[in-house]
């Protein structure tokens, strides 16, 4: 064998690291909001984060879930299989908590406990996070029904089982979501699934779900139209009888990313549901478990960057262009500089609100920013998701086109965060119905920008400037304007109130102080990159 070439200049391999331990916004925002006794146990998640789960994640999106209608003999099975690394990750996510910890302990902080458990477990792989979010969410609905509590015992449980069998066999339990039909998704008032009431609180469904993910939970929340109006009703894939319910997947979505995990399309025969909550109050039910997943889409963006920004500077640090190293290169500090900015900026603001979702049934103020604030932050982190994984991707070349990296499923991921759970104009008519409807909405929020104010001149200059509409229906048109106005306030002050000076001076001066394109890259001179970089992924860490 003759030797054509060298290999030179290739970046190690970055595996084996603490995704909890090497990353400080993470680990002070935990500490912050309310969750420093859960140290350990993130940073035992974190670990997994920065290893194994990479590894099995990369195996989940390998080989696409397949749809098996029917079994050998004929008889109806209506079932999605998976790769086998997708099973572990979803029993490691379960074992750890990222679905039950919450309701499992409920104890203050136990929210934001789990909300950066499944930052990390996102970093990892986002496929996965689809039913493990709705299992952690479903359960604000299911802990409000006293005849439900067993179930909702079980969905807490640290146990994962695969099973495709009657929920009454299994000691844990995943949950799902059915609302978007084909006839419209935003607005689920014109679902036209049917809901018979048979007696005894049972109803036979039937009609269609356009979307419909992770189809082998073993419940699904589901919106149908009742005879008093749309309802909210809890869907099993096996009857109370033992008998398979008539819930039939037609086919899986051909998904842009999401690989790992199955969306489908589904319809209902006449299938066996109870109803949750009152007739006609269905949107109202299920929005409790809706206000949690949108959370999760906000925890999920920002995981998503901090992977990028993770892989764009390891990568940076270990390969040399020109003569020095990229991360040397004055240029590429300010594009990574400016990517660490938005990364810690989305972190912190997720955490925050984390910790507002957590406080908000002792905490009326916290309810309030709850409300608000899950919308703005879903809204502004996911729109912000895919131009930050390019530019992430940017950094490695060509290598980040390659699949082999982790670059191009990020990329594929980053858009769905902000159509999934309400696209994001319907996140901006939400921040204006809170604004509008809720009370104590505006004045949490102005008290928590006010928090911060004195600190920096751009900041104070931009509050200032800013103002609540006195007519939220009139804003409609702007409602883009102001909720991105909103977002970048609050991130700015959590900033100036909780990060280093450097990274908050940038923050403030590049996205409030119109120091700042429409790129990344172009912070102002003068910032300090040096400091920004280094407390985005400190000096030395690659084992
Ligand atoms: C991978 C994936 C998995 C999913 N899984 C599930 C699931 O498990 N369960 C489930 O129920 N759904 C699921 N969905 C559906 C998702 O929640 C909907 O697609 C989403 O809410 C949008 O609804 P729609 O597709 O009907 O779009 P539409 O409602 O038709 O909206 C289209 C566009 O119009 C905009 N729009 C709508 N109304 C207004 C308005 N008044 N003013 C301004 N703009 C407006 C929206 O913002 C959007 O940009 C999934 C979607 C995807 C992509």
């Amino acid at each position: 064998m003759s030797a054509t070439h060298t290999v030179e200049n290739q970046v190690p391999e970055l595996a084996g690291f603490n995704a909890f331990a090497l990353d400080a916004a993470l680990r002070e925002g935990l500490a912050r909001e309310g969750a420093e006794w859960a140290v350990e146990r993130v940073s035992a998640y974190g670990e997994l984060a920065g290893g194994e789960l990479i590894s099995l994640g990369i195996e989940a999106n390998r080989d696409r879930p397949r749809l098996r209608t029917h079994d050998r003999f004929g008889h109806r099975i209506d079932r999605a299989e998976f790769h086998p690394a997708y099973h572990r990750l979803m029993q490691l996510g379960i074992e750890h908590g990222v679905a039950g910890l919450a309701w499992r302990e409920p104890r203050p902080g136990a929210h934001v406990a789990r909300a950066a458990l499944s930052y990390l477990h996102h970093q990892a792989e986002q496929g996965t996070s689809c039913p493990l979010t709705m299992t952690y969410a479903g359960q604000a609905v299911l802990a409000q029904v006293p005849a439900l509590a067993a179930l909702a015992g079980k969905a807490c449980a640290p146990l994962y089982d695969p099973r495709d069998v009657p929920m009454a066999e299994k000691a844990g339990i995943t949950l799902g979501m059915g609302m978007t039909e084909k006839q419209g998704g935003s607005d689920v008032r014109a679902n036209s699934t049917r809901a018979e009431a048979v007696g005894e609180g049972a109803y036979a469904l039937t009609g269609h779900k356009w979307f419909f993910s992770a189809p082998m939970c073993d419940a699904f929340l589901v919106l149908a139209q009742a005879p008093g109006g749309l309802s909210c009703f809890l869907l099993s894939r096996w009857r109370p009888d033992g008998t398979r319910n008539a819930l039939r997947l037609m086919r899986l979505k051909d998904k842009l990313g999401n690989w790992s995990n199955a969306s489908s399309e589904v319809e209902f025969d006449a299938a066996f549901a109870t109803r949750i909550g009152e007739e006609g109050r269905g949107v109202a039910t299920i929005l409790q478990m809706v206000a949690l997943t949108r959370l999760d889409c906000l925890i999920g963006s920002a995981a998503e960057m901090r992977m990028a920004l993770v892989q764009a500077l390891h990568h940076a640090r270990h390969r040399r262009a020109f003569g020095r190293f990229l991360l040397d290169q004055p240029l590429m500090r300010n594009v990574l500089a400016d990517l660490a900015l938005e990364s810690e900026a989305a972190t912190t603001l997720a955490l925050r609100v984390a910790r507002a979702v957590d406080a908000a049934p002792r905490d009326g103020s916290e309810a309030a920013l709850a409300r608000l604030c899950t919308a703005i932050g879903k809204y502004w982190v996911s729109k912000r998701a895919p131009a930050f994984v390019n530019e992430a991707q940017e950094c490695l070349g060509g290598a980040g086109y390659v699949e082999e990296s982790l670059l191009p499923r990020l990329y594929r991921e980053a858009p769905l965060n902000s159509i999934g759970e309400g696209c994001g104009n319907i996140q901006c008519l939400d921040v204006l119905r809170a604004l509008q409807r809720e009370s104590g909405v505006r004045e949490a929020l102005m008290a928590e920008l006010e928090a911060a104010r004195g600190r920096h001149v751009a900041f104070d200059s931009a509050l200032g400037a800013f103002a609540l509409p006195s007519d939220p229906a009139e804003a409609e048109p702007m409602a883009r304007v102001l909720v991105e106005r909103m977002a970048l306030l609050l991130q700015a002050g959590l900033l100036l109130r909780h990060a280093p000076e450097a990274v908050a001076d940038a923050f403030c001066r590049s996205r409030l102080g119109g120091a700042h394109g429409l790129a990344f890259g172009t912070l102002p001179a003068g910032a300090y990159f040096g400091a920004i970089l280094a407390r985005a992924w400190p000096e030395g860490v690659e084992r």
